[in-house]
C-alpha cells in the first residue's frame, strides 16, 4: 500500500517515545492500517460495531468518573474505578486538542476479566477503529474487550 506523507507521520506518532513514552504499537510490526482492518473484521464476527463498544466504554467511564473516589459496582457484576493523572494525551492521528489522562479499570466479576483504558482509547476506537498494536500497554483485544463489556 502506498503511504501518504500524512499516514507516514501518523505511523511515526504511534511509535514509542514520540507522543507517549510507550507508544501505541507495542511489538506489532504491522502497519496501523492492517491492525485496524484485522480488528474491524474480528469485531464484525463478534457482532458489535465500534460505536457500540465506544458508547459502552464511555458510559462506564462516566459512571466511574462520577464516583469520584474509589470503585463503583454497576449492573451487579461490573466494578469500575477511575484514576486520574495530570496532563493530557494527544491523538496520534493528528486530531487537535487533548484527552484527559485518566484511566478506567473495569473488573467483570462474571468472567474475571480485568482491563483498563484511557479516554484516548475510547476516541481511537470510535473515530479510528484503532485498538492499538499487539504488546502495547493499552492494547484492547476485541475478544477480551467484548467479553469484559458485554458478558
Ligand atoms: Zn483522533
Amino acid at each position: 500500500m502506498k503511504e501518504t506523507p500524512q499516514e507516514k507521520r501518523i505511523h511515526e506518532n504511534m511509535k514509542a517515545g514520540v507522543m507517549c513514552a510507550k507508544g501505541f504499537l507495542g511489538s506489532d510490526t504491522r502497519h496501523f492500517h492492517e491492525i485496524i482492518e484485522t480488528d474491524a473484521a474480528h469485531l464484525q464476527t463478534l457482532g458489535y460495531t465500534r460505536e457500540e463498544v465506544a458508547d459502552r466504554m464511555q458510559a462506564l467511564t462516566n459512571a466511574a468518573f462520577e464516583a469520584f473516589m474509589g470503585s463503583i459496582t454497576l449492573e451487579e457484576h461490573l466494578i469500575v474505578e477511575y484514576t486520574s493523572f495530570r496532563g493530557k494525551l494527544t491523538c496520534p492521528f493528528a486530531h487537535p486538542g487533548g484527552f484527559r489522562k485518566g484511566s478506567v479499570t473495569l473488573q467483570n466479576t462474571r468472567n474475571n476479566i480485568t482491563l483498563c483504558w484511557t479516554p484516548l482509547n475510547i476516541h481511537m476506537i470510535r473515530e479510528h477503529g484503532f485498538f492499538e498494536g499487539h504488546g502495547s500497554e493499552h492494547r484492547l483485544d476485541p475478544d477480551i474487550l467484548i467479553k469484559a463489556l458485554f458478558n
